[in-house]
């Protein structure tokens, strides 16, 4: 089988049957969940497709391991490789708390583009919560990825900036105290109207029965109150025959979304806090700016179990990054402990997203039954009773042992993103 590229065009994916794919190991723990979660990946590929497909994993380095050998926490060759990959695989990446680097992450989110960050966030079955029922809430949110606090754009209080800043401020008739820290958070029409068509489309090709757009226009009415009216725009403009506001149905349809539309509503970001834990099953698929999308996702992650057990991935027109969206624990790093699970869903995104959806649903039904086992690794343990305690090498193997010994049909599912098929 020779070798190929996955291309990614206008939004439709097709990969040949042995596509490079990069992975990032990442720091901390990131090779500790790399070991584990490779050998699941390729157990899932060989179980759906019995050699007719495989991946072509190449290595690519970032962060502290980069470093060490070459200087650069991201080496040019690495961004040559995503550019001409376009499919990465990835651990997480130390933050440097000095040395001018923002965040490896959002560096590589914004040099591709990465414009959607999307995270299902939906009970694995067994697996500890802090709500009764867990299982109620099943979302993939999408959070704008480039621009809002992503953006960046600061100044020191007492620096030259800002005192410029609080100078032009308050010469527009702001009354900005001249002791502030500035911060500008940017919206715009262009970043907020692909976000929303992506959540859109992927609530169409999954069945997803409503998109909610999540923002503080209440407050901040020309960056957040735009993201809202900028999703009922671009959702009017260019799905106005599948998608209905829930503002038109009030009234004459008597609150009844149309068969096969999708039902499009907004929900102020506070008010959604509270919402996905008193009502989580009148949410769908969920469209926000970035900060708010930081908080919300993680929010809905606690409910299910945490950060260590849901997927990440992001998303652009030509390349697309699947990652665990956990740090990188250093306090346990190299200890063969953490939970591997972040990354192993992250990789069924991944094989979703080049449209091979037969190795996504033999991971998922594999991790289900594993955690259904109370086979489970440290995290998970220490709030389960009778359960057994393993390695996060040893949890990994677990699932494919589950993988192979049985053709698991358990209804746990997480749905699909950008697949051909
Ligand atoms: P963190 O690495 O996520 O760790 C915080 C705590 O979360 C851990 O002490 C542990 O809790 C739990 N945890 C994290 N990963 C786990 C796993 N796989 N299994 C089980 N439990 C897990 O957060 P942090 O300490 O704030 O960040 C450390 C570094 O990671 C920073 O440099 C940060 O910038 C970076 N970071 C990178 C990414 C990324 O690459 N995408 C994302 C977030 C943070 P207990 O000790 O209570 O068990």
């Amino acid at each position: 089988m020779k070798e190929g590229i996955i291309r990614i065009e206008n939004g439709r994916v097709e990969a040949p049957d042995r596509p490079v794919v990069l992975f990032i190991v990442g720091d901390g723990t990131g090779p500790d969940i790399w070991r584990a979660a490779r050998p699941v990946f390729d157990a899932a590929v060989e179980k759906a497709y019995r050699g007719k497909r495989k991946i072509a994993w190449r290595e690519v380095l970032a962060g502290e391991k980069a470093y060490r050998r070459t200087g650069s926490r991201l080496p040019a060759a690495t961004i040559s490789a995503v550019s001409k990959y376009g499919v990465a695989v990835k651990g997480p990446l130390t933050t440097p708390v000095a040395g001018g680097i923002r965040s490896l992450n959002v560096l590589l989110r914004r040099k591709f583009d990465l414009y959607a960050c999307i995270r299902p966030v939906s009970h694995v079955p067994g697996a500890p919560s802090p709500v009764k029922n867990p299982g109620r809430l099943d979302v993939v949110i999408f959070r704008e990825n480039t621009e809002d606090v992503y953006a960046g754009i600061e100044w020191k209080q007492g620096s030259p900036g800002a005192r410029k800043a609080v100078e032009f401020l308050n010469s527009m008739g702001s009354s900005v105290r001249p002791d502030s820290g500035i911060g500008v958070k940017p919206v715009s029409r262009e970043a907020s109207q692909r976000l929303v068509r992506a959540a859109i489309l992927y609530a169409l090709k999954n069945r997803r029965k409503v998109v909610t757009l999540v923002h503080k226009g209440n407050i901040m009415k020309f960056t957040e109150g735009a993201f809202r009216d900028w999703g009922y725009e671009v959702a009017r403009r260019e799905f106005g025959d599948v998608t209905i506001a829930e503002s038109e149905l009030r009234g004459n349809r008597a609150g009844v979304v149309p068969d096969g539309m999708i039902l499009l509503n907004d929900r102020i970001a506070d008010s959604m806090f509270q919402q996905v834990l008193l009502r989580p099953e009148e949410y769908d698929v969920i469209a926000t700016t970035n900060l708010n999308g930081d908080y919300l996702s993680d929010a809905c992650a606690a409910q299910v179990g945490g950060l260590g057990m849901v997927p990440g991935a992001n998303v652009g027109d030509t390349a697309a990054i699947f990652e665990a969206v956990h740090g990188t624990a250093t306090k346990y790093a190299g200890k063969d402990m953490v939970n591997p699970s972040s990354l192993i869903l992250s990789g069924a995104m991944m094989f979703d997203f080049i449209g091979w959806n037969e190795a996504a649903r033999a991971i998922r039904a594999a991790l289900a039954r594993t955690v259904r086992n109370r086979t489970v690794t440290y995290d998970l343990h220490r709030q389960m009773k009778n359960a057994t305690l393993l390695k996060c090498s040893v949890f990994g193997r677990e699932i494919i042992k589950n993988m192979t010994s049985s053709a698991s049909t358990l209804n746990y599912r997480l749905g699909t993103i950008g697949s051909t098929q």
